[in-house]
């Protein structure tokens, strides 16, 4: 049943990473701050770990920062000058207590604690290499395999360790980390999960994304580069090209859903961005209409851009209850749907009588723009034509958004069966081509592996599941 409800009902979104290195503060306070900055990123599990120099200590739990952190209790005991933070969406391995991070090892180099975000595409190899060696997995996380590979390097020298990790790692991968002593911050060759560094006063900042910073009053300096260590001890901040870089392959769902409207990447503000998008996206499909809405919240964006290179007045027909966390609809309660309208509200008011563009930043497996055009409809709209501020997803991602098994609604459809599938009026995608002009930013600057299958990297396991089987 559970399994069931998943698959059906959810798809996952990246993590989000943070570490900070304080000298002479008490950081868990500040971790815990931005953990809520980064909650958009990841609502199954959060987690802190902290450094006094000596030792390492973690708490961690599964569900929101405010289920795992109800009260100041966890974090007082929380002492040290270095933190690392984490909120999760599991897309390898369970939702379990298990699986959250920050994970925390103890080798003979000392400790080492992993944050992770991101998804390695020859996990099913590595782990099945480091099992047959003798390593005792703790987790079914991806993200473990990084610590059993610094642990069986044999150098003493992390960043030797890291090297020798990293040139066997593939795919997705912005990993913070921490020792007793130093925080670390490492992102893929690739560059196709974000990681920033920020400053605070004498406090170095690592982070998902830059909101991050703003959630705390820190400056940004600037990204991780692709292929990048960055080491922040006492010595201040040290940088290394650990593996060489292969271009910046940021993920563009970043810009088009992931990230928060007020953070930036590549010098680009996400909410001008996605303003931009709705406005080539208009310029595309010019359509006739009395009104446009956004299905919040990423659409709450684009949908002002559309509106108004149409010349259209945007209104906000939906009623977002933000009480409710994606944990409230249980897969057992019988009356999903009332959970479903308790969430998403149109109203009826506004839309009665007219004809409606409905905004939405993707259509995956088409159950939410199915559920929206219905909502519409039933609340008097005549006509509702959906735009999607992305064009026709119609490959998997291996990099760490769940849309490796779903069922691609675009893979299988061409637009006009989706526009039925949906019961839309209309339905217009945003071209590729549209989507990069808006970034204002270079075509080779993105993945866009689910728009066009064009890959960074090879797929490894999927050639290594006749071996591998579905084991992990
Ligand atoms: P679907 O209902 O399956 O067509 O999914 C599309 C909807 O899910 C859109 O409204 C998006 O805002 C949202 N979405 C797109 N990608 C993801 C993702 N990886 N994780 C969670 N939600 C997503």
């Amino acid at each position: 049943m559970e399994k069931k409800y998943r698959e059906i009902n959810e798809l996952k979104e990246a993590c989000g990473v943070f570490g900070i290195y304080g000298p002479g503060e008490e950081v868990a306070q500040f971790t815990y701050y931005v953990l809520y900055a980064l909650q958009h990123r990841g609502e199954e599990s959060a987690g802190i770990a902290v450094a006094d120099g000596k030792t390492v200590m973690v708490e961690k739990g599964m569900g929101l920062v405010a289920d795992v952190f109800p009260n100041q209790d966890k974090l007082i005991n929380l002492k040290g000058h270095i933190a690392i933070g984490h909120v999760r969406y599991s897309t390898t391995g369970a939702s379990e207590l298990v699986n959250a991070q920050p994970l925390l090892y103890r080798y003979r180099g000392g400790f080492l604690a992993v944050t992770h975000n991101g998804n390695l595409t020859n996990s099913k190899e590595l782990r099945y290499k480091l099992e047959r060696d003798g390593s005792i997995f703790q987790t079914t996380s991806d993200s473990e395999i990084i610590a059993h590979l610094v642990a069986l390097s044999g150098k003493k020298d992390l960043v030797r360790s890291l090297k020798l990790a990293a040139e066997q790692l593939r795919g997705a991968y912005a990993f913070v980390l921490m020792t007793e002593k130093s925080l670390l911050g490492l992102r893929d060759p690739w560059g196709i999960r974000p990681l920033s560094i920020g400053k605070l006063n004498g406090s170095f900042i690592l982070a998902s994304e830059t909101c991050a910073f703003d959630s705390l009053g820190a400056e940004f300096i600037r990204e991780v580069r692709p292929g990048e260590l960055v080491i922040i001890n006492e010595d201040g901040l040290v940088s290394e090209q650990l593996i060489p870089s292969r271009g910046e392959k940021l993920c563009i769902f970043e810009f088009i859903y992931f990230a928060r409207p007020d953070s930036q990447f590549m010098g680009r503000n996400v909410h001008l961005v996605r303003k931009e998008l709705g406005r080539v996206l208009a310029r595309e499909h010019k359509l006739k209409a009395d009104l446009v809405t956004g299905v919040p919240d990423s659409s709450l964006s684009t949908a002002p851009g559309v509106a108004e290179e149409l010349n259209l007045s945007y209104e906000t027909a939906f009623v977002k209850n933000r009480y409710i966390g994606r944990t409230f609809i249980q897969p057992d309660q019988i009356d999903r749907t009332a959970g479903v309208r308790l969430k998403l509200n149109p109203m009826n008011s506004l839309v009665e009588g007219k004809k409606v563009i409905m905004v939405d930043d993707s259509i995956v497996r088409g159950t939410t723009s199915l559920r929206i055009v219905d909502k519409l409809k039933k609340a008097g709209a005549v006509e509702v034509f959906v735009l999607i501020s992305s064009p026709r997803i119609t490959h998997p991602c291996f990099y760490g958004i769940d849309t490796a098994s779903k069922d691609l609604i675009g893979a299988k459809m061409d637009v006009p069966e989706i526009t039925k599938a949906i019961g839309a009026d209309y339905l217009g995608f945003l071209s590729q081509e549209g989507m990069l002009t808006a970034t204002g930013l270079g075509r080779d600057c993105f993945c866009t592996a689910c728009f066009d299958g064009c890959y960074p990297e090879e797929i490894h396991f999927r050639k290594q599941k006749h071996l591998f089987g579905d084991r992990y």
